[in-house]
């Protein structure tokens, strides 16, 4: 006797939503309006805007949704500190308007500005002409990123692209870069779970350099009241995504899909390609606190 076909599970399937977007409101490139006009493109039926640190571009991104019947969960993108690591917390369904989270916020941007000044400081310094000016006008708010100070030094001619900019300036420990101390993760939880929200690890393989480095930062996430951790994504499904896999099951952490989105030029993340989820997770969109109905995944 053959074995019985896997019969297709649509509460796994991933290709129909994303809840890992950026936008012009941080360090995306697309307006809120022109990212979920081109995620109902893409045939995305439910998609959370997270954009690092701040919830400036929700109310622009709800009109543009409810303009193409788009699910849209109100999100942010945490920058916070877990045992000594930078880490990413994506909050999915968060009340916007909660004071907890706003202070938050408001603390991370002052930290944000000081180390963009101290970077700004370094630049000027290699020969970039009056960074600090010229990252505000790009951004057209205060939430000045990494990203920003790359896409001027390709924009100078100093690096090639963003990914030499950030190899040769400004990733973790290059000269530029500076370092940073974001809140301590605990804090990114408890904010968002203010707001009602659910608290995600974003893309858990980035962490660390090891496989036992990568588990203990999830084991830690777990610990400060993490709910979930980003599975589906952009990242092919390997040996060391099966290790973060069987560290969730163990931890009883569910699961998000999300690309990390920023910019149409990255053609290595598409709107609308990730994979299914793994069996015996849950997915973050079946836990108590998911804020909407989501819509039916298309036949
Ligand atoms: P920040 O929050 O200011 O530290 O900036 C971090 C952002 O820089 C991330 O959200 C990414 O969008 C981007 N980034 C970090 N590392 C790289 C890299 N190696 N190549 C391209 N973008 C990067
Ligand atoms: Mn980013
Ligand atoms: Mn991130
Ligand atoms: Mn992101």
């Amino acid at each position: 006797m053959s074995a019985p076909s896997p019969v297709p599970d649509p509460t796994r399937d991933c290709g129909w939503l994303d809840l890992h977007l950026h936008s012009r409101a941080s360090d995306g490139v697309l307006s809120p309006t022109a990212l979920l006009a081109r995620a109902a493109g893409a045939g995305l039926r439910a998609v959370a805007l997270t954009d690092h640190d701040t919830v400036r571009g929700l109310a622009e991104a709800r009109a543009a949704a409810d303009a193409h019947g788009l699910a849209l969960i109100d999100a942010s993108e945490l920058s916070c500190t877990l045992e000594g690591e930078n880490v990413h917390v994506v909050g999915l369904g968060i009340d916007p308007e909660t004071p907890a989270l706003l202070d938050l916020l408001t603390d991370i941007a002052h930290r944000r500005t000081a180390r963009a000044e101290r970077i700004a400081e370094r630049l000027a310094a290699a020969g970039v002409r009056d960074p600090l000016a010229r990252c505000r006008e790009l951004t057209g708010h205060d939430g000045l990123t990494r990203t920003h100070f790359a896409r001027l030094l390709v924009a100078d001619g100093v690096a090639r692209d963003m990914r030499s900019a950030f190899r040769r300036h400004l990733a973790d420990g290059r000269a530029a870069a500076g370092r940073i101390d974001w809140p301590d993760c605990t804090n990114a939880v408890a904010a968002i779970h203010a707001a009602g929200g659910i608290a995600v690890l974003a893309h858990p393989l980035r962490y660390g350099g090891t496989h036992a480095r990568r588990e203990r930062t999830l084991a830690a996430f777990a610990a400060a009241g993490g709910d979930a951790a980003e599975i589906s994504t952009a990242a092919p499904i390997d040996a060391a995504r099966g290790r973060i896999v069987a560290a969730c099951r163990r931890l009883g952490l569910a699961a998000s899909a999300g690309s990390d989105f920023h910019d149409p030029e990255q053609r290595w993340i598409r709107l609308g390609g990730l994979p299914p989820l793994p069996p015996d997770l849950t997915p973050v969109w079946a836990l108590p606190a998911w804020p909407v109905p989501m819509p039916m995944p298309p036949a």
